[in-house]
């Protein structure tokens, strides 16, 4: 069933070397791409592009349907993870929810990494301290997990709720892996997978899967014209992989992400997440982190199927994060 470039509706041959020219080589390229994108890099027109990319997406038949009734018996399920501070969760509609996926992107030095390690704290503690009772996997790119300061966190948790809890206890039910590189990253979904399953036998079911960091290994590897469809594709799959992980085991998915200048911005804010298109579209929740005053962060939910934009002031303290 699966037909050749050429044959695509507005694709000719002269266009389509362009696309293979670029990178774009199969159906499946072209349907993730965005319009954009694609007309930069095969020197094509926009609207041209969108119609390609639309009869791509058909040919590649990308996405199967469920009815209504499975998704919403599917929604029932979705749990919220605290993130410890009252005006982050009430903008996040009650904490980070399951099911999706929850980018945190903004500068290094952020909060980021903080964010990701209170909530492999959080997600371990019971219904009624917001947690979701789960153990969590971290893909670790950056080499920055560190768990001194899980301890510093639970002891943190253990002041503020009076309760006796063991950081080794904590550091238990953290599963953590570095990814070497990104082929490498994307096969550790597959393993978490295996380990989630043996965890969930084993009554101790993943509720959290943290990307720290989501692009650094893709923009380190992928430099230069002609790169760019490759990497989207991968990018795709790994996202989608994500997500999928998220379904299967109702557990939220963390992903980190770094920004980059934006050089046409006159106004707002001159920053932007990398990843383009394909980041953009599969996370379920943007976050974005701006350093404030000593140790206050500022977060801004900017994208949301369901909540409105808006934005929370947290601190980053030894104890962990604080109103
Ligand atoms: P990102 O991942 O966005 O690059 P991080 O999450 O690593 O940034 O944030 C680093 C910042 O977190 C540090 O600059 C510091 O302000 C704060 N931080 C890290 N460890 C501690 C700690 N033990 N106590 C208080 N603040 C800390
Ligand atoms: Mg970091």
């Amino acid at each position: 069933s699966q037909i050749t470039l050429e044959e695509l509706p507005g694709v000719g041959p002269a266009t389509a070397e362009k696309l293979k020219e670029a990178g774009f080589n199969t159906i499946e390229a072209v349907a993730v791409a965005s319009p954009s994108e694609l007309a930069t890099t095969a020197e094509i027109g926009e609207s041209t592009a969108a119609k390609i990319i639309n009869a791509a997406r058909q040919a590649a038949d990308i996405g199967g349907f469920e009815t209504g009734d499975v998704v919403l018996e599917r929604r029932k399920m979705v749990g919220k993870l605290t993130t410890g501070c009252m005006e982050f969760d009430e903008m996040m509609g009650g904490g980070i929810e399951t099911q999706a996926i929850t980018e945190l992107y903004g500068e290094f030095g952020s909060g980021k990494t903080q964010l990701a390690h209170q909530f492999a704290v959080n997600v371990q503690m019971d219904r009624e301290h917001g947690g979701l009772n789960g153990s969590v996997i971290i893909i670790d790119t950056e080499n920055t997990f560190r768990p001194e300061r899980i301890a510093q966190m639970v002891k943190g948790l253990s002041e503020k709720y009076g309760m006796e809890l063991d950081p080794e206890e904590f550091l238990q039910n953290i599963h953590v892996a570095r990814a070497y590189n990104s082929n490498h990253q994307i096969l550790l979904v597959d393993s978490a997978t295996d380990l989630a399953n043996e965890l969930r036998e084993m009554g101790k079911p993943v509720r959290l899967l943290i990307v720290d960091s989501l692009m650094a290994h893709f923009r380190a590897e992928y430099v230069g014209r002609g790169t760019l469809a490759d990497r989207q594709q991968k990018l795709n799959k790994h996202m989608h992989g994500l997500l999928r992980f998220g379904d299967l085991f109702n557990a939220c998915v963390v992903v980190t992400n770094q920004v980059m200048a934006k050089p046409d911005a006159f106004f707002g804010d001159p920053t932007r997440p990398v990843g383009g298109h394909v980041v953009g579209h599969t996370a379920t929740f943007r976050l974005y982190l701006r350093k404030s005053k000593g140790d206050k962060r500022i977060i801004r939910l900017v994208d949301s199927p369901n909540l409105p934009e808006g934005e929370a002031v947290i601190a980053v303290t030894t104890a962990g994060l604080t109103d």
